[in-house]
């Protein structure tokens, strides 16, 4: 095959197009799928080769030579670099930075896929040297000798040697001189494949479980299926089984988490049940641990890979089956950079590899829901909890006739008490951290705000701190009014103040508050899921962290402070989004033989929202939510794209969008409605003016055809300068 004469390279700048290179000279091109070092600019940069041409737009002599090879095989098979260009296309995002998502950060930077590691051996002097006389001089170097000797030729990499012989270093600086010890490098031995063991068996599978699995086993290739299970269900037991199907077939499993720091449990269940440790991919992992887990999935060495978000885009030799775990969580979305949806993208990869692809949920999103009402996707009930365990019982404080001091009303306070006594445990959920959300003067009524955004200041009583939830932005907590003089006082509640109450209404008891302020310490989280789980903690107080999954055998009582943030919210998908929250938090209730019972105050008991949530569960919500979702034309009945703007200037923010917008005009309009410009709903933000442009069309093609017009001209707009823009198709958050 004769050489081609460019190469389409990615790499990782704000621009739609790849860039044409010639191969390095004198060598074979680098094959699609590998990394090349090329001059950008001024400077050398990584790119990914996409792919091989034989003609090029510029003028031939133009085009620069790639300076060097940096993978000698392909790094992404075609599967993996069709997922990229799917990606760019469908959320209109430059596809060097799909790129850069989708590669681990070493690799970004162009170091190699296979680490060298450095080794220690011993030498054949150090063979015969006399262990027992070194031992009475220098016995630490005796001691590394011994390992080395044991180890062979092939000697021992300095990581293992430090996991072995924390002070193996002064040690060896010693065998060095004596000509005991030399060390070299080497590339890392390709990781053999885990092999899954038989595990600790599970439970019997009920009817509905085996009803379950049985359908997803009958399936042949690609397909789609919805557990929907109501929380203890025992979801995560069908998994279980198909996991093992696949694993026993050879194949690999791609789990999608939505947070892995927040839900060990599931980790630790996997390796017990299934006797294999899983490669696990998230966003605290040092860049080599990813690395290494990426290569381990690549290789197919790594049977099994768990994974938040941008797991999604992790190679993998031979996949068998994705499961997405809590499809509903907002995290598979990602709100900045590259807005992709990894549900979306995993089910696309899915059919793509004719794989079946399972969604877990007690709360599906509307979207879900709505592909099962229309047989694309396969719906599998799990209507009654497993193990004998029953479904929380529900009930409304009225805060118009108890009402609430520091956030807890009386019949709250009472039943928490009661639960305690019984020897469960109660976890009282308010999606807000802090002290409060607000400071005002008693007097003149001014409330301390942001400088940077439209927005309040929450009060940070522990830190004593006034911090800014949009931007960051922190001060020390005013003593006085900024305006009067007079006093001041924190008005609301957040998770601080709760905790500060509960101990005061439950001296003796042992509270923990678990909100992302409290577990900023590494491993904070783990050591207070572990308190929860064992039954040491009496009372949880904390956010939607929360919320996710968890398994705490003693729980009984859930009490939702705040409900009402959602009953009134503007935007569409608020009442899906409560009836998910408050349903997820129940769920952790009563997991076990005690009966479960969840308090929800509110100031509003007679909004319908509450008899069809508690009478007819979250299924009644979605659906009515659906209906009215057909009726006014939203999604899923329509499409969306959002395209959002910031800049210094207001003018700025809202011209590009204008001109956005007349651009659209111009073209064919047909389906197609565009709202906007507008303010966003917090118009500034970090001291920029933002705007946003809505555009909706109940051809999902024809919207795409038009976003596939509107990126370039916004690329080459030089008024798009002064501004920060983004597409953001599927949006699920309208600000
Ligand atoms: P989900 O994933 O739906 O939240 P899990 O699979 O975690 O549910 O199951 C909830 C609890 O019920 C777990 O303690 C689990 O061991 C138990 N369980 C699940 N299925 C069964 C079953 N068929 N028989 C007995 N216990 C079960
Ligand atoms: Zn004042
Ligand atoms: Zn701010």
């Amino acid at each position: 095959m004769s050489s081609p004469r460019f190469l389409k390279v990615a790499v990782s700048v704000p621009l739609s197009h790849t860039f044409d290179y010639r191969p390095v000279a004198g060598a074979p091109a680098a094959p699609p799928g590998s990394r090349v070092l090329v001059p950008f600019g001024r400077k050398q940069q990584v790119g990914l080769v996409l792919d091989h041409a034989e003609t090029t737009e510029l003028a031939a002599n133009k085009v620069r030579r790639s300076t060097r090879t940096l993978d000698a095989d392909p790094l992404l098979a075609a599967d993996d670099l069709w997922l990229i260009r799917f990606t760019s296309d469908y959320y209109h995002h430059p596809v060097g930075e799909v790129v850069a998502t989708a590669l681990p950060a070493l690799l970004r930077q162009g170091k190699a896929l296979h680490p060298t590691l450095q080794f220690v051996a011993v030498t054949d002097a150090g063979e015969s040297a006399d262990v027992e006389t070194l031992a009475r001089r220098a016995p630490r170097q005796a001691e590394l000798l011994e390992l080395l000797i044991d180890a062979g030729g092939n000697g021992i990499d300095e990581d293992a040697l430090t996991e072995q012989l924390p002070t193996w270093r002064r040690a060896a600086k010693g065998l060095f001189e004596k000509g005991y010890a030399q060390r070299f490098e080497a590339v890392a031995d390709a990781p053999e494949p885990h092999a899954p063991q038989p595990g600790e068996p599970g439970p019997e599978l009920n009817d509905d479980q085996q009803r379950a699995l049985a359908a997803i086993r009958a399936g042949e290739g690609f397909g789609v299926y919805l557990l929907d299970g109501v929380t203890g269900s025992g979801k995560t037991e069908v998994y279980l089984r198909l996991i093992r199907d696949v694993l026993d077939s050879g194949r690999q499993v791609l789990i999608l988490v939505p947070e892995i720091g927040l839900t060990p449990q599931l980790v630790t269940r996997l390796t017990r049940r299934l006797g294999i440790a899983p490669a696990v991919m998230h966003s605290g992992l040092t860049d080599s641990a990813r690395l290494a887990a990426w290569r381990e999935a690549r290789s197919g060495a790594a049977r099994l890979v768990v994974g938040t978000r941008s797991a999604v885009f992790t190679p993998m030799a031979d996949p068998g089956l994705v499961i997405i775990d809590e499809e509903h969580d907002h995290s598979f979305k990602q709100q900045e950079g590259l807005r992709y949806s990894a549900r979306d993208l995993a089910i696309a990869r899915g059919k793509r590899r004719d794989i079946p692809v399972v969604l877990g949920s007690a709360t599906p999103t509307l979207e879900v829901l709505h592909h099962c009402r229309s047989g694309n996707f396969t719906r599998l009930e799990l209507p009654e909890r497993a193990g004998g365990a029953r479904p929380p019982e529900f009930r409304l404080i009225d805060l118009t006739r108890a009402p609430a001091s520091d956030g807890l009303s009386e019949p709250l306070l009472s039943a928490i008490g009661k639960h305690l006594d019984d020897g469960g445990q109660a976890l009282i959920f308010l999606n807000r951290r802090g002290f409060a959300p607000t400071l005002i003067c008693a007097s003149c009524g001014h409330v301390a705000e942001c400088e940077r955004c439209d927005s309040r200041m929450t009060v940070h009583a522990r830190d004593r701190a006034l911090r800014c939830h949009h931007c960051g932005a922190e001060r020390p907590l005013d003593e006085q009014c900024n305006a009067c003089g007079s006093g001041v006082r924190p008005l609301g509640e957040g998770t601080e103040r709760l905790e500060d109450a509960l101990r005061d209404h439950f001296p003796g008891r042992r509270i923990e508050r678990i909100d992302s302020d409290s577990m900023q310490r590494r491993g904070a989280i783990g050591a207070a899921l572990e308190l929860a789980t064992e039954g040491s903690a009496d009372i949880l107080v904390g956010t939607q962290m929360l919320s996710k999954g968890h398994h705490f055998p003693k729980l009984t009582l859930v009490g939702v402070v705040n409900a009402d943030q959602g009953l009134f919210g503007t935007d569409f998908r608020s009442a899906e989004r409560m009836a998910q929250s408050i349903i997820q938090v129940a769920g952790r209730a009563g997991r076990e033989s005690r009966q479960g019972e969840v308090m929800i105050q509110t100031a509003f008991p007679d909004n319908p929202f509450w008899t069809h949530l508690i009478e007819g569960g979250y299924a009644k919500i979605a659906a009515d939510a659906l209906a009215e979702r057909e009726e006014t034309r939203w999604p899923p009945f329509t499409w969306l794209a959002l395209l959002r703007s910031a800049a210094h200037r207001q003018d700025d923010a809202h011209a590009l969008l204008d001109a956005a917008r007349q651009r659209i005009e111009t073209l064919q309009t047909e389906h197609l409605r565009v709202l906007g410009p507008v303010d966003a709903p917090m118009a500034r933000r970090a001291g920029r003016y933002r705007a946003q442009l809505l555009i909706q069309s109940s051809d999902r093609r024809r919207l795409h055809e038009v976003l596939s017009e509107l990126r370039p001209a916004l690329e080459n707009d030089p008024a798009a300068r002064r501004v920060r823009w983004s597409i953001d198709v599927d949006p699920i958050e309208l600000f």
